[in-house]
């Protein structure tokens, strides 16, 4: 069955060129144009991903959709954003937004982008495994994590970054690596975006986020996950 795609965006002209190449990679498309419609979309369509413009017309933008959306749902979400958001684009990883596209784009690079996001929430599923570290157990075919015991959420980009580091506690990894790690080798990155997801994942993992326990910095390198 074909993976239903909402996009969120007002502008007519860019919504049907990306619904146009989205469905020639084999995606249903479904289209809101403003933010309450799109929160409603959201509900009755339960889409596999959703493409979210920051700037929409009325009572809720791009940023208010992703709040509202991640108070129950960890859908892989991508940001469309103008090149002069930038405050908003770090608003909205702050807000779990998975990924984001900047404005111009190639309709090309959104079809990638989705086929990359979804690859990494659904890689999972074919591969029953859990990664064991200090007291944190992720599955990573359901992708559910447990710190101590007690089930956390987290997004798809908080998940991989997680088991990146899990994988090798102790090993120190730059944020370019963890960058390529999360987002595929092609993402035009941002080391602060990897700041921002760090501060995102310890916020939900950590007891203490000014005394890190689990995912600790290593000053002007990166970060790694405890050995202890
Ligand atoms: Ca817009």
């Amino acid at each position: 069955m074909a993976k239903k795609i909402l996009i969120i965006e007002d502008e007519a002209k860019i919504m049907r060129t990306v619904r146009l190449y989205l469905e020639q990679a084999g995606y249903e498309v479904v289209w809101a144009s403003d933010g309450t419609q799109g929160l409603a979309a959201f509900r009755h369509e339960k889409p596999a991903l959703m493409i979210l413009d920051l700037n929409l017309p009325g009572d809720r933008d791009g940023l208010d959709v992703c709040r509202a959306i991640r108070r129950d749902s960890n859908i892989p979400i991508i940001m469309l954003t103008a090149r002069t958001e930038e405050t908003d684009r770090l608003i909205g990883l702050e807000l779990g937004a998975d990924d984001y596209i900047t404005k111009p784009f190639s309709p090309r690079e959104v079809v990638a982008r989705v086929r990359a996001v979804l690859r990494r929430t659904e890689q999972s599923e074919i591969t029953p495994e859990v990664v064991e570290a200090a007291d944190i157990q992720a599955d990573l075919q359901r992708r559910s994590v447990t710190v101590a015991g007690v089930p956390v959420e987290l997004t798809a980009n908080e998940f991989d970054l997680l088991i990146t580091m899990m994988r090798h506690p102790g090993r120190v990894y730059t944020r370019a690596q963890l960058l390529e790690a999360t987002q595929g080798a092609s993402y035009e990155g941002y080391e602060r975006t990897i700041d921002q997801h760090v501060k995102n994942l310890r916020q939900k993992i950590e007891p203490d986020t000014r005394d890190p326990r689990y995912i600790l910095t290593v000053r002007s390198i990166g970060y790694k996950f405890t050995e202890g």
